[in-house]
Order: structure tokens, then sequence, then C-alpha cells
């Protein structure tokens, strides 16, 4: 059995070498995350350069993700460096204040617009929510506090509104700067931190479409008036090519209370709109100091699977953690197991979805063939663009679909769906009779087919035709094969 379900890693210190790199794939990673929150462009460019040349070298497709680092919803520096808050203290947040000089009483703001953005009986939240503010009053610059739960609080720490409503754009000029950088170094997707609402999703679009990027835009789900209702949320799915289930920081803003069911909520939507999900943030957490992973994580890992995640993702784990190598090997284990389990079978005929265009009603039709017939074995999908083989993806089903494209851009691209493999085919340098067979031949040889075994194939009547596919055939290995 081969993993249907994709891992993530982001990249840092602990796994940027070469040799690491390397191992991680080899491990099992599919897709790369480049964090723009820490790190110089240029060290990015060279880590991107170093990933394409040893996923050719080992002759793997994997994706590169640019993660875009958003809004700086932050307060400024303090004098010492930290302060320790105790409970019931009174603590001012000021916009005006020098931004070095925090002391117990006050820090200065770097998010200056957090005074207009407040009102008295407001919660902040500081530090990923280990210390809680009720907001007393705003007085001009200041947002006057009252320490709810205290705690050590150090320079430049992250700021939340609880309930959302914070007015910072997504799109910030570093962020800008980083979507140029994303297109020249011609990364499969660039994700965008805190959008609000499908106009940000488009902005980020845009501005990537006329730097000449190519990838696919990934919105990050953070922000608590992205799933304030169902409406905003479908129309941000649908601006992106699939979204990130972004737990860190969305916990914080809807409350530790609402995040599964939100959790669930999304990857369900992203799935039936026909984009993919990524679940992200802690997943494997204590792994970064430790070889194995709680029965928590495990637990968290395998029910994102069996809910339908097309990836799940580690961060700090592989990037600055002990054992990246382990980690991933642990994610794969586990995935596995959850892959194999009986519940996951329960769920598979969800391919009730009707379609609206030709090439997403050949996708239906093989999905609904594949859960049905007995003896198919696996699908094949010739593409140009990814676009069959991706919304076949969307459909539950135990069986692999290949993916033949003569594009490495679509190769990589395709690394993130679930249950998608690809296999690099030139048709048009071969006589249209005799495609069919090669196609086939091709997974005898790699053993994934044998003899007696039925595939599913599907194309378009011309090669490189985008969007083409209009045709479904079904064959029997060890036949002749037109
Ligand atoms: P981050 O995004 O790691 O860039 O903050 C993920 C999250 O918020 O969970
Ligand atoms: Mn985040």
């Amino acid at each position: 059995m081969v993993r249907r379900t994709k891992i993530v890693a982001t990249v840092g210190p602990a796994c940027d070498s070469e040799a690491m790199l390397k191992s991680l794939i080899e491990c099992g990673v599919n897709v790369f995350r480049l964090n723009f929150s820490h790190g110089s462009a240029q060290h990015h460019m060279e880590v991107g350069e170093r990933i394409r040349k040893v996923s050719s070298e080992i002759g793997t497709s994997v994706a590169t993700l640019v993660d875009l680092q958003g809004p700086k919803i932050r307060i400024a520096r303090f004098q010492a460096g930290e302060i320790t808050l105790k409970n019931g203290a009174s603590f001012i947040l000021d916009a005006e204040m020098d931004e070095s000089a925090g002391d117990q009483h006050a820090v200065g703001l770097a998010y200056k617009e957090l005074p207009n953005d407040c009102m008295a009986g407001d919660t902040l939240l500081l530090n990923d929510g280990l210390i809680e503010l009720l907001v007393e009053r705003v007085e001009g610059s200041a947002v006057h506090c009252r320490v709810v739960l205290g705690g050590v609080l150090s320079d430049k720490k992250g700021l939340n509104r609880k309930g959302g409503g914070l007015t910072a754009k997504a799109l910030t000029d570093k962020d800008i700067e980083d979507i140029r950088t994303a297109a020249e170094m011609d990364v499969d997707y660039v994700a965008l931190s805190f959008p609000r609402d499908a106009a940000d999703v488009e902005e980020a679009r845009n501005l990537y479409r006329s730097a000449g990027g190519n990838g696919g835009i990934v919105a990050k789900i953070e922000r608590a008036e992205a799933v304030a209702d169902d409406a905003t949320l479908d129309a941000i799915i649908l601006a992106s090519d699939g979204v990130m289930v972004a737990r860190g920081d969305l916990a914080v803003e809807i409350g530790d209370a609402e995040l599964v069911g939100v959790q669930k909520h999304i990857t369900w939507r992203a799935r039936h709109l026909n984009r993919f999900v990524i679940t992200a943030t802690q997943m494997m957490e204590s792994m970064i100091n430790n070889p194995q992973p709680t029965r928590a994580e495990i637990s968290d890992v395998a029910n994102a699977v069996l809910d339908g995640t097309d990836a799940v993702m580690l961060s700090a784990e592989t990037a600055t953690g002990q054992f990246p190598e382990a980690t991933v090997q642990a994610m794969h284990r586990i995935i596995m197991g959850a892959e194999r389990s009986p519940q996951m079978r329960d769920l598979f005929k969800q391919d009730d979805h009707a379609p609206v265009k030709i090439d997403e009603s050949i996708a239906a039709a093989a999905m609904y063939v594949a859960n049905r017939l007995p003896g198919v074995k696996a699908i094949i999908a010739m593409t140009e663009t990814g676009a069959t083989p991706m919304m076949m993806s969307r459909i539950r089903s135990g069986l692999p679909i290949f993916a033949f494209t003569p594009h490495a851009a679509c190769q990589r691209r395709l690394a993130v769906y679930r249950g998608i493999r690809t296999v690099n085919f030139d048709s048009a340098s071969i006589p249209p009779i005799k495609v069919n067979q090669q196609v086939v031949d091709a997974l005898v040889e790699q053993s994934v087919l044998v003899n007696g075994d039925k595939v599913i194939l599907t194309k378009g009547d011309f090669v490189n035709v985008n969007g083409g596919t209009n045709t479904l055939k079904i064959v029997e290995v060890g036949r002749e094969i037109l």
C-alpha cells in the first residue's frame, strides 16, 4: 500500500542542508514550506534551488510552498527584554510609546492601529493566547488593560483580539516584495497569511500573476472573520487553489473550544468545492524535543486523515526540532495506519457531487466506477494541467490516481493532493494508437498492475489542450489495449 495523505514539512536550520532535505524526502515529505516570517529572501532562494536539485537527483516530484509572513500584529520591545505580568495588575499598550521603552506598566506597539480597533470589554490575547488582557478603556493612543491571565511577556510577541476584528490588511509591503521573490523562484504555491475575505486572496493572486508567478494560491484560514459565516469561508476557498487550517492563530481568535468543529467544517467545504486542504500546527509538537509522539498527537494526525485532509503539516518539528527525520517517519506510519482502518472504508462513497463541466463529469464518472466495479486497481488520468486528477482526488476511493503528464510543474503541483501519484509522460511523442497500451505497461513495469486487473483511463481527444478531458475508458491488463 502506498500512502495517500501527503506530508508538508517546514524548512529551517534543522533541515535545510542538502543531506537533510534528501533524507526528509526519502522519509516521505511531499511539500516543503519556506516560512518567510524568518530568514532572508536570498537564503530562501538558495534553499528553493537546493530542493529542486535534491528532488531531481532522487527522481521524486516535491512541491515548494512559500508562506508569506502577513501583518505583524505585535507589541514592541521591553527595556529588559521581558517582564512578568501578574494576574489582576494593570497594563497599558500604547501606540505612541517609544518602541524599545516597554516596562512593567506599559509597552509600545508595532501594530499602531490597535487603539482604533478595540474598545472596553474586549479580550486581547498575547503570545498565542498564553496571556489574556481585558480592555478597560481606550484613551487616545493608549489601551488600558487588566491582566486576566498573567505570565512572562517578551519582545515583539503576537497580539490577537478574541473574536477577530483587527483591521490589519492581509498583505504588507514585505509580503508584496516576497510575492515577487516567489514568482522569481518559480515555486509551486504561495500561502497567504490572515486573509479576511475572498478579495484579499484575489489581490494576492493578481499581484503574483503580474509578477509572473504560475503557482497556486493557498489561503491560510486563521482569522475569526474568515470563518464567521459560510458565505465568507466558501468565497475564500473558491478564490484559492487550496486552504490551510492554520490552527495556531485560528484557535487564538475563535477560542480553543470551537477549533475542532471549525477544522472539520473547513476540511469538508474545501473538498466539496474542489479545493485541497492542509491541516497545520502542533500536529507532532512534542517531537520537537522527543523521539516519539504523544498519544494525543497520534490521534490528531489520524483523525485529520480520517476526516479527509489532503495533507498534514509539520512546523517547528522539522524546522528547528531535534528529530526531523523521526517526526516525518512517525507521521508516515500514523497516516498509513489511519488509511488502513475500517473507519476509512466506511467513508469511501462520497461521490454525489453534481458536476458542471465536461472534464469534471469524466472525473466524477471515473470515481463512480472506481468505487463500484470489482477488480479496478488504478485510475490513470492523462493530463496537461492536472485539473482532472485534482477533481478525482476530491472524491474518496481507496484506489491510486496516476496522473500522466509531460509537465514537471504539473507533477510538482499535484504533490499536495491526496491519493495522486504522478508519472512523467509525453503522449505527443507516441503514435495515438499506442498511447493507452504504453501507459498501462508503465504501471505493470512498476508492479502496480498485473494481468487481469482493470484500469480506468481518462484523456482528451487532443494532446496539449487544457481542460480537454472528455473520454473515459475501462481496460483490462493482459488484453490488447487500444
Ligand atoms: P504560522 O501559520 O505558523 O505562519 O503562524 C500557521 C498557524 O497559524 O497555525
Ligand atoms: Mn499563523
